[in-house]
């Protein structure tokens, strides 16, 4: 190889029990959660028939954060949490749509994340019907805790999604709400791209989202797999 500058880092996640998780890219699902859809001023569907397609977005690999202090961003005054279940995929996908009931083998593990959000981003990109990057895909917009193995994992069931900051509860709600579960999300993602072995999948937030300032102190859990706990400096 005949690099012309260094080559950039892999991004990688601890896996529980050894190893890492070398990261390929991010994907997030908005509106996932009918309580969060409604709270952010959409419609939330009444049935499985009536969602339509789900919504996409993206962050860098590079905007993981495996470290107890996330920076505050530049460029808002209003940098909120979502905390989200992430799925790490462990094998590429075929080529083609992926069938549903295929999509559970790609999974390699599961673990807890925040997907942070420039909310005053955000609002303005929406109000004028522009792309949310900036809202989202920022540096240090993404910190995850531990990836942990399916087989370990067991099912994800209704198990809980919960987010304490300073001690007080903000989010919390059972996987089992999810809108579009893991594999029909995966199922979707596979008529827009081809799904790789280090892809991971921020899952959607339910209620409750509201700002982070600096020196709060957050503990994310997906019941019985994994807590995330750090701070925002400043
Ligand atoms: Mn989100």
């Amino acid at each position: 190889m005949n690099d012309v500058i260094p080559a950039p880092p892999v991004p990688r996640l601890a896996v529980r029990g050894g190893g890492h998780f070398p990261v390929h890219r991010i994907y997030c699902v908005g509106r996932n959660f009918a309580d969060h859809a409604r709270e952010m001023g959409a419609t939330a569907p009444a049935s499985k028939a009536e969602r339509g397609t789900p919504v996409f977005f993206m962050k860098p690999a590079d905007a993981i954060v495996t470290g107890e202090a996330v920076p505050y961003p530049p460029a808002t005054a209003d940098l909120h949490h979502e905390v989200e279940l992430v799925v790490a995929i462990g094998r590429d996908a075929p080529a083609g749509v992926l069938p549903v009931e295929d999509a559970q083998a790609l999974v390699y593990g599961y673990t807890v994340g925040l997907d942070l959000t420039r909310r005053d981003l955000q609002a303005a990109a929406k109000a004028k019907g522009l792309p949310w990057d900036t809202a989202k895909g920022f540096d240090h917009s993404a910190p995850v805790a531990e990836l942990v193995p399916a087989a370990a994992a067991g099912e994800l069931g209704a198990r809980v999604l919960e987010l304490q900051v300073n001690g007080q509860p903000r989010q919390r709600a059972p996987l089992s709400d999810l809108i579009w579960d893991v594999p029909e999300i995966l199922h979707e993602l596979s008529k827009l791209y081809a799904l790789r072995a280090g892809d991971l999948v921020f899952m959607g937030t339910p209620a409750g989202v509201a700002a982070l300032r600096p020196g709060d102190r957050f503990e994310a859990r997906l019941e019985g797999i994994a807590t995330l706990r750090g701070h925002v400096e400043g």
